[in-house]
């Protein structure tokens, strides 16, 4: 049976199974690829994920296996909404690797998900209720659970890293350089430019 360290469910919060989907994922990844969890910022990972449906907690288990983290700017979404993501290391290639819908199928009539939908957050499901769940994910092999495609023509060039900062002329906070506009003449940073939209979409603070 496959097994998933106990700090990456403290990591995570609670116990659910789209976690331990994920960790598998991600160690299938590294597998593939003939690599190891990513100390620096080797890895970088392509999550199908979105927003507002279950199953994102796939994405922590990601981060958890490879190290490929969203604190060092090594995974991002693509909000297509599927329980997928595509892996790229330097000189390794890529590999995508996607939940089977058989195996989706075989979770969703489970009890857990009984409670989900009426609204009971995972760490409020009974104990065994939670285990049983996650075993099946544990004892599931590769091929049962995922369909994996190498993906030999995949290309990727990471943003160019800048330790270039400046003080914004308005606010005076500092900037990375990328992130400075120009308004009025007046070199800016992106609250103060009162930009609506750039590189993503903000939350809107009144
Ligand atoms: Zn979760
Ligand atoms: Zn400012």
């Amino acid at each position: 049976m496959f097994e998933v360290p106990q700090w990456a469910f403290e990591f995570h919060g609670h116990e659910c199974p789209f976690m331990p989907i994920g960790y598998r994922m991600g160690t299938l990844a590294l597998e593939k690829l003939g690599v190891s969890r990513s100390k620096n910022h080797e890895m970088h990972v392509f999550s199908e994920m979105g927003i507002a449906h279950p199953q994102g907690c796939m994405q922590d288990g990601i981060m958890a296996s490879t190290s490929a983290t969203f604190g060092k700017g090594l995974i991002e979404k693509l909000y297509y909404g599927k329980v997928a993501a595509t892996f790229w290391y330097p000189g390794k290639g890529a590999v995508r690797i996607a939940l089977r819908n058989e195996f989706s199928d075989s979770l969703s009539p489970h009890e857990f998900f009984k409670y989900r939908k009426k609204g009971i957050e995972p760490s409020d499901i009974p104990n065994d209720v939670r285990q049983d769940i996650i075993n099946m994910v544990l004892r599931a092999t590769n091929e049962e659970l995922f369909n994996v495609k190498m993906l030999p023509d995949f290309e990727y060039e990471p943003p160019k890293g800048s330790f270039n900062k400046a003080k914004c002329e308005v606010c005076g906070e500092y900037v990375f350089e990328r992130y400075l506009r120009v308004k009025d003449g007046k070199k800016v940073c992106i609250s103060c430019s009162g930009h609506e939209k750039d590189e993503f979409t903000r939350p809107k603070v009144k």
